[in-house]
């Protein structure tokens, strides 16, 4: 296969150069001018308009190192991208090479072992969608089009977070290709230094060309719904739902959304309170008993509990949050939520309007259980998440959008534990050096520039939230 515009690219790169990795690889290259180069340079978020030099959109693993070479002899800055969903849009580079993997989307689940073997450019949607057949699970997140690698690589929270820990927490091996073109394996008895990087270290080390997970019985037909909250009542309840986690089973997971629908949802127009929860236990009737437990606490004003697939609740944000919408993020992590931080809550996502929202976690279960220096990922005592964002389509609501998650944001950190989720953290966060570096807390840093000086001393892999060699 060739790109659009097979010969005579119009580009300052060495054109024998290009030509020889064209030859070398099965998959396509785009360059500026090409029918396809625009929509191929595309991200998830709105606000990154970045220009590659290249673009080579891989077909198969061994395009993988021929890229690498390349990109190593011309100098030009490497980005690599998979879902194309990273909020900071490291998923594209402006004049460099982009290395797209969005193609090598394979899902091969061997339900006997429980295993489920990924190729990297595959989403969410792929795997659940090869998945729930076997009335079995991977603990993903919760938009279906969210790439697998660069959720993986970051940690994964989701609606499986509490009764199975994040995504990494069930990596059970990775395949790598190097920034000297060695393609090498990495899990506990393999390169187990690099396995500790991969998760939570983003993409920092080399480029992952398939991940192995374990996956876990879950029924299709899923118990899981929404408990809706009008504003005046978002106290009382989130007072209760805190009283109510202290003793909240592994099996449940909840996930608060403070948000105004769109205008033509029937409950439209106004901030409401959704508290999503997903039950993974085997048993529906316990399920049930914790819920109505919860409820009881504070009654919904609109209970949304209706039989669902699980597939379709892994896509119930989707729509909301479509490709291209603008985007903004900022997130914080929490030992506690006491009432002055409800009030701060309450406050802020009672001021928002259409566009921006903020999302709190619930911790704890099988996440906070995994030792803290198992994995690279920081901050495994944090009780609750917020992420506050912005998904909204015009570019002139950009201050108000971005100023309404900042002033929460802010409103919020003195309450915050130290270290954050790197795939929650905007562009300006993520051009803010200090900051991604920050989010790992002094004793990660050390142990992954050590990992990195390892693998990638050159730091050839710097379009992400970086990692020097050297500090
Ligand atoms: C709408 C939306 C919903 C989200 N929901 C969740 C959620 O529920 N849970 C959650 O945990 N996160 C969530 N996220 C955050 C998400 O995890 C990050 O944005 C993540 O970076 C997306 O991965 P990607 O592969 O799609 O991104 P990309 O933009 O393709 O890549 C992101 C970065 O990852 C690295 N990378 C990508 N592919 C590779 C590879 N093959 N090898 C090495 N490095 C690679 C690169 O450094 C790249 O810069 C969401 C994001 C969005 C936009």
């Amino acid at each position: 296969m060739s790109g659009g515009r097979a010969k005579g690219m119009t580009m300052t790169t060495d054109t024998s150069g290009v030509e020889q990795l064209r030859t070398s690889i099965k998959g396509r290259l785009l360059a500026p001018g090409d029918t396809e180069y625009d929509e191929a340079r595309r991200v998830w978020n709105g606000m990154i308009d970045k220009r590659p030099r290249l673009i080579i959109q891989a077909a198969a693993t061994s395009d993988v190192a021929p890229t690498i070479a390349f990109a190593r002899a011309t100098g030009l800055p490497l980005a690599i991208r998979s879902g194309g969903h990273n909020v900071a849009g490291n998923g594209t580079v402006d004049d460099g090479i982009l290395l797209d993997m969005g193609r090598l989307n394979t899902v091969e689940v061997d339900a006997e072992a429980r295993l489920v073997h990924v190729g990297a450019g595959a989403t969410l949607g792929d795997i659940d969608r090869a998945t729930e057949p076997h009335a079995l699970a991977v603990p993903v997140g919760v938009v279906s089009g969210t790439g697998i690698a660069g959720l993986t690589l970051g940690g994964g929270v989701g609606w499986l977070t509490r009764p199975y820990g994040l995504t990494i927490d069930n990596l059970v091996a990775a395949e790598v290709v190097l920034a000297n073109g060695e393609q090498v394996g990495a899990s506990d008895t393999e390169n187990a230094d690099l396995f500790w990087g991969l998760r939570g270290g983003g993409g920092n080390f080399g480029v992952v060309t398939s991940f192995t997970f374990r996956a876990y019985p879950l029924n299709p037909d899923v118990f899981a719904g929404t408990l809706i909250y009008e504003r005046p009542r978002w106290g009382e309840a989130l007072r209760s739902y805190v009283e109510w986690a202290g003793d909240a089973p592994d099996e449940v997971t909840t996930l608060v959304t403070f948000m105004v629908p769109p205008a033509d949802w029937e409950l439209g127009d106004r901030p409401l309170m959704f508290l999503g929860f997903a039950w993974a236990g085997a048993e529906r009737d316990a399920g049930e008993a914790e819920i109505a437990r919860l409820r009881a606490g504070c009654e919904p004003d609109v209970p949304v509990v209706d039989p669902t697939r699980w597939i379709t609740f892994q896509s119930g944000f989707d729509a909301a949050m479509p490709k291209g919408v603008r985007a903004y993020w900022r997130n914080a992590s929490f030992d506690r939520l006491d009432d002055a931080m409800i009030e701060a809550i309450v406050e802020h996502c009672g001021a928002q309007s259409f566009g921006t929202a903020a999302d709190l976690h619930h911790m704890g279960g099988a996440f906070g259980r995994v030792p803290e220096d198992a994995t690279a990922f920081p901050n495994r005592a944090a009780a609750f998440w917020l992420n506050i964002y912005g998904f909204w389509a015009d570019a002139d609501d950009d201050a108000a959008r971005v100023g309404w998650v900042k002033g929460f944001s802010d409103a919020m950190q003195p309450h915050a534990m130290a270290g954050q989720y790197v795939n929650f953290l905007g562009q300006e966060d993520a051009n803010a050096h200090g900051k991604a570096l920050a989010a790992y807390g002094k004793a990660k840093l050390d142990r992954l520039t050590d990992v990195k000086r390892r693998y990638d001393p050159e730091n050839l892999f710097r379009i992400n939230h970086n990692i020097p060699p050297a500090i």
